[in-house]
């Protein structure tokens, strides 16, 4: 229980606020006993609403309207930050009033696909239990998950996830004949920009948002049937990361991963759609569909800022300097040997 409880503080920090005054210092208790009282004194489906809609806002939404605001009025700034030079840029320099409202429209469909996958989320609640009389679609219980039990989880809706929005992307939203109209759609939409910007993770037309982004992430919550907490944190690092991705920064908080999948998402509408469909680009590369650096590339960079083949070598070094040190030793030793045997 105890361990449980040290692995949330940040989902405490996020659910506290909405049941009872703030408190800077959690004690273990406390958080057990408030989100059992949460559990027990609203019904689990407004939790879940409301946990999910702040942590969209929270992280999705709020600070990437930031970075699309700081790439408005101060582009002179923004342009030097970004991996793609000024053509990152939402809003060029003195932009035109018909570009602005453009722009204003992109942000509007944004804000719009996030709440409907929301909304989705609610009525597939609302279905589960009153429809159809089932239990919820997510674990909504007094009990805390384990930290080992929520890493797994993780790992295992983080593949998942991989593997539906690559399949999706790939043959639904990219089927090049266009007959399916998602893709003429997906391609009219999302394709139409010139480069990703703060936001873009949702922009699209409404039902490609859902097949590319929504459906890959809800899905496998729904299957692995997540506890209400692991799915608010699954849900805070994909909105994190899809903050990230399509900001077109060049400095990440950890440019191991996120700066990797930047540039990903950059190359994916740069080539019109010819590769780099998952979000992780883990599929990409296992099925040749890479385009720009891949997956692996980015282990093989990050281990050579680490300098992890050099401690290897030197590690490979020391052993092989011990062992010869120990052979010269030992030959020594019956060299002596061999001349005190023949004083004697
Ligand atoms: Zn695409």
């Amino acid at each position: 229980m105890t361990d449980a409880i040290i692995g949330l503080p940040m989902l405490s920090f996020l659910l506290i606020p909405t049941v009872s005054s703030y408190s800077t210092s959690l004690n273990l208790l406390f958080f057990y006993l408030t989100w059992s009282t949460l559990v027990l004194s609203h019904p689990p489906l407004k939790v879940e609403i409301i946990a999910s809609l702040a942590v969209r806002l929270l992280f999705y939404v709020f600070p990437s309207l930031f970075f699309l605001a700081f790439d408005a009025f101060v582009p002179s700034a923004a342009e030097n930050l970004k991996a793609l030079g000024d053509s990152a840029l939402p809003l060029k320099k003195n932009a035109s009033k018909k570009r602005t409202i453009a722009l204003l429209r992109m942000v509007g469909w944004s804000i719009f696909n996030t709440l409907l996958g929301l909304t989705i989320q609610a009525s597939v609640e609302l279905v589960f239990t009153r429809v159809l009389l089932w239990r919820s679609a997510l674990r909504v219980t007094t009990t805390l998950p384990l930290p080992w039990g929520i890493i797994k989880d993780l790992a295992k809706g983080y593949l998942l996830r991989e593997l539906i929005a690559y399949t999706l992307h790939r043959y639904i939203l990219h089927n090049w004949n266009h007959t399916v109209s998602l893709s003429r759609n997906h391609r009219d939409w999302y394709h139409a920009i010139e480069a990703p910007f703060p936001l873009s993770a949702t922009y699209d037309h409404p039902l490609a948002y859902l097949v590319r982004s929504f459906l890959p992430m809800y899905l496998p919550a729904l299957i692995l049937r997540f506890h209400l907490l692991t799915y608010i944190f699954y849900l805070t690092l994909t909105s994190l990361e899809e903050t990230f991705a399509y900001s077109g920064y060049s400095t990440m908080p950890t440019n191991f991963i996120l700066g990797g999948m930047a540039r990903r998402t950059d190359n994916h509408v740069l080539c019109d759609g010819e590769g780099n469909f998952g979000p992780w680009g883990l599929c990409d590369w296992l099925m040749g569909t890479s385009v720009g650096a891949d997956v692996v590339d980015d282990v093989v960079a990050e281990a050579d800022k680490h300098d992890v083949s050099g401690k290897v070598e030197r590690a490979k070094g020391r052993v092989r300097r011990g062992v010869s040190r120990e052979a010269n030793g030992a030959k020594g030793a019956v060299t002596r040997r061999t001349r005190r045997r023949a004083d004697d």
